[in-house]
Order: structure tokens, then sequence, then C-alpha cells
């Protein structure tokens, strides 16, 4: 969902969400793709977008064979998530040629000199992997780790020998990827893989922004503005957190059923009557906890309009570097609201999603509710429509 950057000003430095019609590379001669000799670069198929803006295609790109510390994974099921839409739409700086794809779930295939991953294990990607050594990771904000700058990496390239860039390091919409072994989690077998997949992005933010960032308590009442993924795994977790009153917002009355059964207690239109409808159902208070999964000034604004004096805003939508939110001095002072960001829930990947996975084998943890649907990967390109048009929760591309 949401990246590091700690840089953010130079890592988002394309971003032009006002961005016109996108620039197609032209196709340069490279060598052919010719026999692929054990142990050597692979040609797979995966999700390019070759511009901002262009038509998304499945092409066979060429990946390098894993290097010392790297592994390559098979993969089973990638969800579609809104920040690929943002890489593709220009609200987030991406470089071109690119992969799309970075919540998803496979298997180790091949493994580099110095790995510990037997070949076999089943794994959940991890795009903020920790470096362990800098700042942040010694803090344990692991999530803040200073390795993690750019929302995209070069590596591997076209067919047609154009370098390619992978989504947040990771372009897991594809048959395979090679990334480092610290972006693997290993799960156990046996999971349902269009489920294990939204682990590592979708439920692992929510989950994280309720219970590592927020801290809801039982009790405790909640807003969640923007029903996609995210924010339907933010209801979930609130509910599990013992939220007693959680509010589902949406400009789509079609998210209302999606809402309910993902655990909110009641949903709401979001229009001018928003504000007044949140004081009914908090004894005029508004809620303990507003979360914000939209990522725009505008809801943000929103967000902080539903909060109780002293309640805490949770912004986990990831928005564009020039859209702008104003708050009053006076509002920030009398109000003693809290106003903070969640990245990647705030949680350590290599620590939380294997309780996670332990919960999904056992029962306890239920992302039905999550999947929309599964696709094949040629039909993923449909899957960002829904969501440019905000259908449904998370359409999940499975390739076995
Ligand atoms: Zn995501
Ligand atoms: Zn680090």
């Amino acid at each position: 969902m949401s990246r590091a950057e700690p840089t953010g000003d130079a890592a988002m430095s394309g971003a032009e969400p006002t961005g016109g019609p996108g620039v197609v590379a032209q196709p340069a001669a490279g060598p052919a793709v010719g026999a692929e000799p054990a142990g050597g670069p692979v040609t797979v198929r995966a999700l390019v977008a070759r511009g901002r803006g262009a038509e998304l295609r499945v092409e066979r790109v060429r990946l390098p064979a894993p290097g010392p510390g790297e592994v390559r994974v098979t993969i089973r099921a990638a969800g579609v998530c809104h920040s690929d839409l943002s890489m593709v739409n220009g609200t987030l700086a991406a470089t071109f040629p690119l992969v799309l794809g970075h919540e998803a779930t496979g298997v180790v295939a091949e493994a580099g000199a110095g790995t510990r991953l037997p070949i076999g294990t089943p794994v959940v990607l991890n795009w903020a992997p920790a470096c362990r050594a800098c700042w942040w990771c010694r803090h344990d904000e692991p999530w803040l780790c200073a390795a993690n700058t750019t929302p995209t990496v070069a590596r591997g390239e076209t067919e047609d020998g154009i370098p390619l860039h992978l989504t947040l390091g990771l372009g897991a919409l594809a048959e395979a990827v090679v990334v480092p072994e610290s972006a693997v989690v290993p799960i156990p077998a046996g999971l349902p893989a269009e489920q294990a997949a939204l682990l590592g992005c979708a439920v692992l933010t929510g989950v994280g922004a309720v219970g590592n960032t927020a801290r809801v308590a039982p009790g405790e009442s909640v807003a969640v503005i923007g029903l996609g993924g995210v924010g339907l795994a933010v209801l979930a977790a609130a509910r599990r957190a013992g939220a007693t009153t959680i509010l589902a917002v949406d400009v789509a009355e079609a998210k209302r059923e999606l809402a309910l059964a993902a655990g909110a207690t009641d949903f709401l239109l979001s229009d001018d009557r928003l504000s007044k409808e949140v004081r009914a159902r908090t004894e005029g208070r508004g809620v303990d906890h507003a979360f914000e999964c939209v990522g725009r000034a505008a809801t943000i604004r929103a967000a902080w309009r539903l909060t109780r004096r002293g309640g805490a805003v949770t912004v986990v939508g990831m928005g564009a570097k020039d859209d702008m939110v104003s708050l009053g001095a006076l509002d920030i002072f009398h109000s003693a609201r809290t106003l903070r960001s969640s990245v990647y829930g705030s949680s350590d990947p290599d620590r939380e999603v294997p309780v996670l996975a332990t919960e999904l084998a056992d029962g306890t943890l239920d992302l039905r509710v999550l999947v929309s649907g599964t696709i094949g990967l040629d039909e993923a390109a449909t899957a960002f429509d829904r969501l440019a048009r905000g259908e449904g929760a998370r359409w999940v591309v499975t390739l076995d």
C-alpha cells in the first residue's frame, strides 16, 4: 500500500497527478531470446506498463538469475492494489517500462548463493524488506528502513532489450520474480493462494494500522473512509480489536454489503451529511479513531472532522505529493487530535506475516470477503479498470 520514503521528495519527483497520455517507449534492437541454460536468466510473462497512462499489456520479460542473497519465486497469486494503479496513472513517481504488482504469494524456485530457504518454500512477498542495520531498523521501526527509497527498482529487461523496472522492487504481477531473500517471508504450505497473497499488502497494512499504529482498544469507536482492499481490511481488524462502533464510509453505495460483511456496524455515504451522521452515532462527540484509506487531502480533512476531541486520525492511503491538506492552527490546538500516517501498517512483516498466515491456516482469519474474484494474468488489465471505477474489494490474479 504505502511505502517508506525517507527521501520523499527525491523519490516522488516524477509524480504528476494531472499527467497526460502515456509515453510509450520505442522498442530498441536487442538480442533475441535464445535458449535458457539452467541457472541463467529466465523469460516470464508479466503485466507491463510502457508509460504513464499507457495500455497495460502482458509481455515476455527477461529476469536475471538470482545472485548472492537472492531468490527466484514462482508466483501463485497476486492482488491488484491501488498503489499499482497510482503508478500507472501518475499519482506516484514511476519509471517505465514497469512490471506492476507488489502483493503476492508464491514458491521459492531457485536460490542464489548464501540463501537459507529451501527450494519449494511457500512465501509471501514483502515490498519493504528491512536492512536491519540502518537507524530506523536498529530503533525497531523497520517499516521506515532507509534502504527503501524508490517506488521502482531497475531489474531485468523487456524482450526487446529495454531495461525493466519493478513496482516496489517486486513486479509481482508476473509468472516469477527475482528478489532479495529479505523480501520473502516463509508461510505454511496449503494456504488458499488468493487469500495468502493479500497478507503482503492489504491485510498487513490494515491489521497493522489498527493494532500497531492506532492501537484501537475494545469498546472504542472507529470510522474508515475508503473501502478498497485496505479499507475493508481495516474494518475487519477493528472488529477483531473489539471496537464496538465501526462506521464504514465510501462514495459508492455499492460498498455497503461488502463493508457490513467485513465487520462494519454501519455504512455511511460520504456526502455533506457525513459529519452529522457520525456524531449521531457517537453521542455527539465523533469517533475515537478515523482511518483515511484513500490518499487524498479532501478525505484526510474529512477524517479529521469525524474524529472526537483528543481522538486520532491515521492516514493509510498514499496520496500525491502536491495534494495539500489545510488545517486551522487553532483547530489543531483546540481539538487535541493526533494526525499520523501508517506506513505498511507500522509492521515488521518478518514477524507479523507468519502470525497472520498461521491464523489463516487455522481459520481464525478469514479473508474471503476481501477477494472479489480471481482472474488470469491476461485479464489483469481489466482489474485495473474495475479498481479505477471503485468496484469490488480485491481482484486477485492466479497463475496456476
Ligand atoms: Zn499495496
Ligand atoms: Zn534499515
